[in-house]
Formats: C-alpha cells, structure tokens, sequence
C-alpha cells in the first residue's frame, strides 16, 4: 500500500488480489460485449489504483478491424492522461493480448499487462508468439491466468451458442 492510499484511508489490497479485483472489472466490460452480440473481450487500464480507461471489443458494431477492447481501452487512457505514453499503467484484458494489440501496448509503454484466457489462435504474449521476445525497445510485465475460468467461459458459451444457431 502507498502513503497516499494509506493517508486517503483508501484500502486496496496489493498483489493478486489486487488483480483479481480489476479483472473483474475487465469481465463486466466483456459481458457489455456480450450483450451487445460481440465477442466477450472486456478490458480496463490502471493507475494509482483508479480505473482509467474502460472498453470493449465493438468490431461488429463498428464494423471494423481496429476495434479490440485493448485498442480502444489505449485509446481512452491516452485521453485521460494527454499524451501517447502510459507510464505506470496496468492493462486487464479477458483475453491474451493479439500482435495488433501486443503492438500497440509495448508502442504506449504500459508497465504490466493482465491476462485471463490463454489464445492458442492469435495470442502475442506467450501462445502463437511472444513480442516480449523480440528486442523491442519495451518490454511489459506479463502475468496470465488471473480469473481465468471465468474469462475462458464466457468465450466458450458465445461460441458453443454462435454454432448452435448455424445448426
Ligand atoms: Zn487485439
């Protein structure tokens, strides 16, 4: 805990606690998704412990290819702190991270990167590829598999139903 939560009376636990309770807030973003008959990927951006940016993956609705929750999540927390870099930043996705978004995370410079499901498909930190590989001028913080039962659930229901109305 930092001085200041400490001094606000705010009390946050720290470590994977902490993570938990912002994929939480990640998988709220992910159920909009849902409702809104887009795949489930939510994701939030965190500084000083406050939820800066929140998004969803809007592809269909918009009916374009740029728009992943972790893109339009970068895009509101640029906003917010008024300039390209996020210093400090924690990044909760639902889903690992694809090369478009895994791009456009080590071009913001955010610190750490959340993960709840694995991608076998397109994941870009850790399962297709790994860019922390790479010798990139960045390198987030990756930890996986945060509430990642839950993540992988609601992917696994929207696409078992999808099917089933192709049947
Ligand atoms: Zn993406």
């Amino acid at each position: 805990m930092s001085k200041e939560e400490k001094n606000s009376g705010i009390v946050t636990p720290d470590g994977p606690q902490k993570d938990e309770i912002f994929m939480r807030a990640a998988i709220s973003e992910a159920v909009a998704a849902l409702d809104e008959g887009e795949v489930p990927i939510g994701c939030v951006i965190v500084r000083d412990g406050k939820i800066i940016a929140a998004a969803h993956n809007k592809r269909e609705k918009e009916k374009n290819a740029l728009y992943h929750a972790e893109i339009l999540a970068i895009d509101k927390a640029c906003h917010a702190l008024g300039g390209w870099r996020l210093p400090g930043c924690t990044l909760y996705v639902t889903l690992e991270p694809c090369p478009m978004c895994a791009g456009a995370i080590v071009s913001a410079r955010i610190e750490r990167v959340v993960y709840g499901a694995k991608d076998p498909k397109a994941g870009a930190f850790g399962s297709v590829l790994n860019l922390n590989s790479y010798p990139l001028n960045h390198k987030p913080e990756i930890i996986s598999g945060v509430l990642k039962r839950d993540c992988a659930d609601m992917l696994s229901q929207f696409f078992a139903k999808k099917r089933e109305n192709y049947l």
